[in-house]
């Protein structure tokens, strides 16, 4: 007889909230097998993973993680081969930046069944807490939303700063503490307002968040003198002044 595989569960988080996860994610979340975890879906959720659940630490701290990618891939794999029901649980949504697609497309390769099931991302969350809707019909009727980790080392960036630059709408950067400093030089050199409004949302939804706001130009030394860390989203863009009016809601 062929044996039974299991079955995975791409699972969005949301953005720590836990009121914010959706009813599908809080029932798979509730009756997995095994649950394959890294720190981005916030403490909240992490300490309400079931206890009968085997857990697997991703770990994915930058420059701290206990797995690669690949690695990752493995586990997922080999356990819904052992016939479990596994939840890979990623924060916000599992195909905004979080190599979710990737994940899936082992999957199919590896000839196991999956599902996947969406998330709200903190591109959408982080920014609406922080009182900054990302479009507004008086500030911006574009958004697009772009990694601001690339290796600095890379010659080719796969970002297109002049189009970005010359961009009307709201740009969110995901990953983009690090190389703030870069990608803000990046804009300015492309023709960008230096004055143009930008946040800084770290810990979006989570109840210590913290909004920080500068400029294009002055945000990189406001954030270092505030020790902004990751995560944390840059908004750029006019809508960031709305923050002022529509306040935090944290
Ligand atoms: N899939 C996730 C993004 C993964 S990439 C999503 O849809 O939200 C990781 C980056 O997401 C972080 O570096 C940060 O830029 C952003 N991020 C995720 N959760 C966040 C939160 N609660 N507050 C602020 N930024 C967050």
């Amino acid at each position: 007889m062929a044996q039974q595989y299991g079955k995975v569960y791409l699972v969005g988080s949301g953005p720590g909230d836990p009121e914010l996860m959706t009813l599908k994610a809080r029932r798979l979340l509730d009756t997995a097998d095994v649950i394959v975890f890294d720190q981005l879906p916030g403490e909240k959720i992490l300490a309400s993973m079931p206890e009968a659940a085997e857990k697997i630490d991703a770990g994915k701290h930058a420059g701290d993680h206990n797995l690669t990618q690949s690695e990752i891939n493995d586990a997922i794999v080999e356990k819904a081969k052992e016939g479990k029901m596994v939840v890979r649980l990623k924060g916000g949504d599992p195909y905004m930046f979080g190599r979710g697609g990737e994940e899936a497309e082992e999957l199919v390769k590896a000839g196991i069944e999956f599902e996947i099931v969406p998330g709200i991302t903190s591109a959408l969350a982080a920014t609406a807490y922080a009182g900054i809707p990302v479009t507004h019909r008086d500030h911006a009727s574009m958004v697009t939303f772009i990694t601001g980790h690339e290796d600095p080392t890379k010659e080719e960036t796969a970002l297109d700063w002049k189009t970005l630059a010359a961009f009307g709408g709201t740009i969110v950067i995901f990953m983009g503490v690090k190389m703030l400093e870069r990608n803000m030089g990046e804009l300015m050199k492309n023709g960008k307002d230096p004055k143009t409004p930008v946040a800084m949302v770290e810990r979006g939804t989570r109840p210590d968040q913290r909004v920080t706001i500068g400029t294009v130009e002055t945000i990189a030394k406001i954030s270092k003198d505030e020790g902004v860390k990751a995560p944390a989203l840059t908004v750029i863009g006019d809508v960031v002044k709305l923050h002022e009016i529509l306040g935090s809601q944290i």
